[in-house]
């Protein structure tokens, strides 16, 4: 039978947890951290599984920021945390350009700053960020300069997206040699208040519905973010944590890479989400375990010895 999912970790059950894990990979927002607020706790605990010798690491899907800006907020919210650590889409997406498909030609982006950046770290030649304002009419669009050496499409968060990006990314993907990348499929960005901006998904589902072509994606729930943390650092899947709060996203990619989940309800998905996952048999989105917040592990983890 398989082992029972969704238990709350509580007393003996976390120093058991935490004595078998080596290695914990965090989602940041919602878990570590909510918008600018470090999330009560949060960075004791991260820095006390370090002081007890555990690896951390974090994964996250926002391509807005670089290894070094993400290692930057890290540290001024309290957490220890160095670039190596950081696994975001900015980040991953030159690393799959670079090692896995082995690009040959430039990069069309739409994206912002920090891909930009992480592209240009991995000797990637890329064009498309910042505006592109519209100018003149249809004729114009179908006919618009495309850059000849062009062989990928990559889509991020792009605050400056509009007709004219979409309109050169279908100009690039109609050729089926030109490969396709999107950062992530997050349809929104939450905010305090349950407030929400659209997110990267709204972007990469418009210029898939142009391009009648489906997007190879870096960020969760796909094992991208995973596979690199294994091949640069290494771990043991069995003494492993993935600790998200999204169901679809980290606890999915958690339960895709077989290593164990953790929910944590300072974000997004709630305990009714996760039960409801599990009564209509959804279980790779059910959590192995879940707390209230990461900060409930504190007082198991200091009883661990050093
Ligand atoms: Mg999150």
């Amino acid at each position: 039978m398989a082992a029972s999912k969704c238990t709350r970790l509580t007393g003996e059950l976390s120093r058991r947890f935490l004595t078998s894990v080596d290695t914990v990979l965090f989602d940041c927002d919602g878990v570590l951290w909510r918008g600018d607020e470090a999330v009560t706790g949060a960075p004791e605990l991260v820095n006390e599984l370090k002081l007890k010798g555990k690896r951390v690491f974090y994964l996250t899907n926002n391509s807005t920021k670089t290894r070094d800006m993400y290692a930057e907020k890290l540290r001024r919210l309290g957490f220890r945390a160095e670039p190596g650590e950081v696994f975001g889409t900015a980040y991953c997406t030159a690393v799959y350009l670079r090692d896995t498909a082995r690009l040959q030609g430039k990069v069309y982006l739409i994206g912002g700053q920090a891909l930009s950046r992480e592209l240009e770290e991995a000797g990637i030649p890329h064009l498309g960020s910042g505006p592109d304002p519209v100018t003149g009419g249809f004729k114009d669009w179908a006919g618009v300069g495309k850059d000849p050496d062009v062989r990928a499409v990559v889509v991020g968060f792009d605050e400056h997206f509009n007709y004219m990006k979409l309109n050169r990314a279908l100009q690039y993907l109609q050729d089926p040699a030109c490969l396709f990348i999107a950062t992530n499929t997050d349809t929104r960005l939450p905010l305090e208040g349950g407030r929400a901006v659209p997110g990267t998904g709204c972007l990469v589902r418009a210029v898939e519905t142009t391009a009648h072509r489906q997007a190879q994606v870096i960020g969760k729930p796909t094992p991208f973010l995973y596979n690199c943390v294994v091949k640069e650092c290494g771990l043991e899947p069995s003494r492993t944590v993935m600790v998200g709060d999204r169901l679809d996203t980290d606890i999915q990619m958690g339960s895709t890479c077989g290593i164990r989940t953790l929910l944590t309800l300072t974000g997004f998905s709630s305990l009714e989400d996760a039960k409801s996952f599990q009564d209509s048999g959804s279980l790779s989105m059910v959590p192995d375990y879940y707390v209230d917040s990461v900060a409930d592990l504190l007082p198991a983890l200091r009883e661990l010895p050093q």
